[in-house]
């Protein structure tokens, strides 16, 4: 699967806010955003200026933000959106749950990295485990119970203690376990809408792919 590789800051900056994709870095170097409050490119600052945005502009600028937080193409978020959209529940609050669910993302929260990409690559390259079996696909979906853990070759490379060392932020959450020392983790329960700390509204990405 393709992935993007140029300057993540400049996403950022398109969504206009703070998305915290260079995990740690982003609390210790300054901030583009701060520098440079307006789009990139060279119709950035006048996009800027521009008053009002249109429905539809609201909510893909919503998805595409959702999107890079978590790291995702968008065939790969559509097709999460077209599963989450098939079971019982509300469809918006489906997909969130199901992003957070990602093997990437829990090796994230559990803080074994200190990005999503961080996380990507660790899975990618074998370094992560999911109920003693070796995993290699970011996606593979994490379930309650899942114990997750750093292969024992891998527990004290230099990326996953520096991030452990780091995890203040973000706190482990209370429906996830670590066991720090062991570099193992365990998802407790399903997360709701409620436990996930995602400032977004999907409600405007279910209008957008209602369309
Ligand atoms: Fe985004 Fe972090 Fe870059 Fe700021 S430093 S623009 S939050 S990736």
């Amino acid at each position: 699967m393709a992935r993007y590789t140029g300057p993540v800051c400049k996403l950022c900056r398109r969504e206009g806010q703070k998305l915290f994709l260079k995990g740690q870095k982003c609390y210790t170097e300054k901030c583009p955003v701060d520098r440079r409050a307006f789009p990139p490119g060279q119709h950035g600052p006048a996009q800027a200026r521009r008053r009002k945005q249109s429905d539809y502009a609201v909510q893909l600028r919503e998805k595409q933000k959702v999107k890079r937080i978590y790291g995702l193409h968008e065939k790969q978020f559509r097709s999460l959106f077209e599963r989450a959209a098939h079971v019982p529940g509300i469809t918006g609050e489906n997909l969130i749950v199901s992003l957070e669910t990602r093997l990437d993302n829990i090796v994230f929260r559990m803080g074994f990295a200190a990005s999503r990409s961080g996380a990507r690559q660790l899975v990618r390259h074998r370094h992560v485990e999911v109920n003693g079996r070796k995993v290699d696909v970011p996606s593979f979906k994490v379930r309650p119970g899942d114990e997750v853990a750093v292969r024992a070759k891998s527990k004290d490379i230099l990326p996953i203690q520096a991030a452990l060392e780091a995890r203040t932020r973000p706190a482990i959450m209370d429906w996830l376990a670590l066991d720090e020392k062991a570099r193992v983790g365990r998802m407790v329960r399903q997360p709701t809408r409620a436990d996930i700390p995602l400032a977004a509204q999907e409600q405007l990405i279910v209008e957008l792919y209602s369309k």
